[in-house]
C-alpha cells in the first residue's frame, strides 16, 4: 500500500470577531487529525464555539523546536494537520516558522487557509498609501535597540506598520516622534473587529498627545501605522531623473530608464514612458 504524505494546513483565525473564521477554515479544522495551537485553551474556546472536536496540541515559541519533528513524522505518515495561532495568521509575529520550514524541507505539502490578520485589517482602513508597505512587527523592547531600528527607518518612503503591546504604546510614539518628527502622518488601529474598535488618524505628535491624555487609547490590541518619508521619495525621484538624463546621452531611453530606476529605486515609468514626457506629466 502506498502511503500519501499528509498536508500541513496553515489556518488563519479571527483577530477578535468570531464570525471572521472562514467556512473553509471551519471545514479544515474539523477534519484534520490534530491541530497545533499557540495556546490550547484559547483555541479550545474557538473550537467550542464552532462545535469542532479535533484534538489540540501546544506549539509555542518555547517548545516549537522540540514538538515540530514529531508533527512532521505524523505528516509523513499520511496524517493531515492544522497550525493555528492565538489570533490572525500564524507565523505573522506568531509561532509556526520552525514547523513550516521543517515540513517543507521534508517534502510535505504546506497549504494556506488565508483569513484575518491585524496587519492587513489595519492597513485596509488606515487611509495611508498601502500599495507598498513595510511590516516591522514588534520593535525591540530595549530602548537603545528600538531607537536604533527607528533611526534606520527614518528615510523609508513606504508606509510602516508596527505591532505594539498597549503598555509600550506611549514609549513607541515618543520614539517615533524623536526619529521621524511630530508632523509625520500616523494612524492607531485599536481593537479591530471588537466592541471597542477605534481607528485614530493624525500625526505622530497629535496621536502622542491623545494617548498621553486619554488612557483608553492605550488599552487592548494596537497596530501603529506611520506614513513613509515623502521627502525621501522626492529625493529618490530627483536622483533617478538626474541619472536618466546622463545615461540617455549614451543609451536608448528605455534602457537608460531601466538602469537609472534600478540604481536609484525611482519608478521606471516616472523616468521614461514611450510617448510621455514624465516632467510634463508631473
Ligand atoms: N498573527 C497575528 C496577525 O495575524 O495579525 C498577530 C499576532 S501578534 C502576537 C499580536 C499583535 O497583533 C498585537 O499586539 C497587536 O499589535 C496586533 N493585533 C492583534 N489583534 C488585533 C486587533 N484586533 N486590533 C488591533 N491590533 C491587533
Amino acid at each position: 500500500m502506498t502511503n500519501t504524505v499528509g498536508t500541513l494546513w496553515v489556518v488563519a483565525t479571527p483577530i477578535g470577531h468570531l464570525g471572521d473564521l472562514s467556512a473553509r477554515a471551519r471545514e479544515v479544522l474539523g477534519r484534520v487529525g490534530l491541530i497545533a495551537a499557540e495556546d490550547t485553551r484559547r483555541t479550545a474556546q474557538l473550537l467550542l464555539h464552532y462545535g469542532i472536536r479535533t484534538r489540540v496540541v501546544a506549539l509555542h515559541e518555547h517548545n516549537e523546536s522540540s514538538v515540530a519533528p514529531s508533527l512532521v513524522t505524523r505528516l509523513l505518515a499520511g496524517e493531515d494537520l492544522a497550525l493555528v495561532s492565538d489570533a490572525g495568521t500564524p507565523l505573522l509575529s506568531d509561532p509556526g516558522f520552525v514547523l513550516v520550514r521543517m515540513a517543507r524541507e521534508a517534502g510535505v505539502r504546506v497549504a494556506p487557509v488565508p483569513g484575518p490578520s491585524a496587519l492587513m485589517a489595519a492597513l485596509s482602513v488606515s487611509g495611508l498609501p498601502i500599495a507598498r508597505f513595510v511590516f516591522e512587527g514588534f520593535l525591540p523592547v530595549k530602548p537603545g535597540a528600538r531607537r536604533a531600528r527607528l533611526a534606520a527607518l527614518a528615510g523609508e518612503s513606504r508606509t510602516l506598520v508596527f505591532y505594539e503591546a498597549p503598555h509600550r504604546l506611549k514609549e513607541l510614539l515618543e520614539d517615533l516622534e524623536a526619529a521621524f518628527g511630530a508632523q509625520r502622518p500616523a494612524v492607531l488601529a485599536r481593537e479591530l473587529t471588537k466592541l471597542h474598535e477605534t481607528v485614530l488618524d493624525g500625526t505622530v505628535g497629535t496621536l502622542l498627545a491623545r494617548v498621553r491624555t486619554d488612557a483608553d487609547q492605550s488599552r487592548g490590541e494596537i497596530v501603529v501605522l506611520v506614513a513613509g518619508n515623502e521627502a525621501n521619495e522626492a529625493e529618490v525621484l530627483a536622483s533617478g531623473k538626474r541619472l536618466y538624463q546622463l545615461l540617455s546621452a549614451e543609451l536608448a531611453p528605455a534602457r537608460a530608464a531601466r538602469v537609472a530606476a534600478e540604481f536609484t529605486g525611482a519608478p521606471r515609468k516616472a523616468l521614461y514612458a514611450p510617448g510621455i514626457d514624465p516632467d510634463r506629466a508631473d
